[in-house]
This record gives C-alpha cells, structure tokens and sequence, in this order.
C-alpha cells in the first residue's frame, strides 16, 4: 500500500491556513508521517523614489520579522495540536521556497490552501499554482 512518509504543510496567517493543517494532520496522522510546517516570510523590497535607500534599511527589520513569524507558528501550531511538530521559518518567495525545501527534504505530499493572499480572484492562488506546476512530488490543494 502506498503511503506517505514526510508530509510539508505551507502556511500563511491568514485564517485559512488552519484548514490547511487540519488537513495536513489528519493526513500525517492518518499515514503515520512525520509533518513539518513551513512559514515564508517575504522580504518587500520598496524600490523607487526613496533618497536615502540603502540595503542597511531595507533589511533592517529582517530578523524582527523572522522572530515575529517564528512566534507566530509556534502559537498557530500549539492551538491546533501540533506542538511537537517540526517548525521551519524561510524567507524569499514562498512558491520557490515551497518548492525547492520539498525537493530537498524527501517531502513526499505539499499541502497548500487553494487561495490565500496573492489570489483570490484566480482558480487556484499564485502559490497553489506554482508549487502544483513545479513540486516534484504529490500537492494536495485544500479548497478554502
Ligand atoms: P496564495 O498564493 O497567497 O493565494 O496562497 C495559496 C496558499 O499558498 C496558501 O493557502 C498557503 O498554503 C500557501 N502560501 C502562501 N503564502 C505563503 C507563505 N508566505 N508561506 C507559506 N505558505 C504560503
């Protein structure tokens, strides 16, 4: 029987993204998997028109963010029964780290919402789309 074996649940704090790990767990739980969340916290460049910009600013805020996002699972995670699960904080663009920390982590299942923040008017969000299109391995889109 096939079964999955290390399942990557994405997440963004919007409120759906508890569907998206109640899916997940009852996956993990379901398969005997181990479940790893994975938060990506996006860096906003502000380009343009702005005499004193320097990368000093721009990334200054870097490690207050990652300490909020970090918090946040934690506390996410907790509420939803899942203390002891594997927490993982990235920056960048979530679909390519999505992406690229499944291929290099043996995730066998990405469970992603089918909407959050960058799509509500499209079929599938940006994510979803993009990490179906690229993950190498199975994508479950929660529909939310
Ligand atoms: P969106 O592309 O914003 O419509 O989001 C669709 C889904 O992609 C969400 O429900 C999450 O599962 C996932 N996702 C979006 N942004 C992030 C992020 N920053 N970190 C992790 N997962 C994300």
């Amino acid at each position: 029987m096939f079964e999955y074996n290390h399942i990557l649940a994405a997440v963004d704090y919007t409120v759906e993204a508890r569907l998206v790990l109640q899916h997940a767990r009852s996956l993990a739980e379901r398969y005997g998997a181990d479940l790893t969340l994975l938060h990506v916290v996006e860096l906003m460049p502000v380009v343009g028109g702005i005499e004193s910009f320097s990368y000093v600013d721009l990334y200054a805020d870097q490690p207050e963010l990652i300490e909020r996002a970090e918090n946040d699972l934690k506390k996410l995670a907790a509420e939803e029964q899942l203390s002891g699960t594997n927490l993982k904080i990235l920056t960048g663009v979530p679909k390519v780290e999505i992406t690229a920390y499944a291929r290099d982590n043996d995730i066998d299942l990405i469970v992603v919402g089918s909407h959050g923040r960058h799509g509500i008017s499209l079929i599938l969000g940006s994510t979803a789309n993009a990490v179906l299109h690229h993950a190498k391995c199975d994508v479950l889109a929660v529909r939310v």
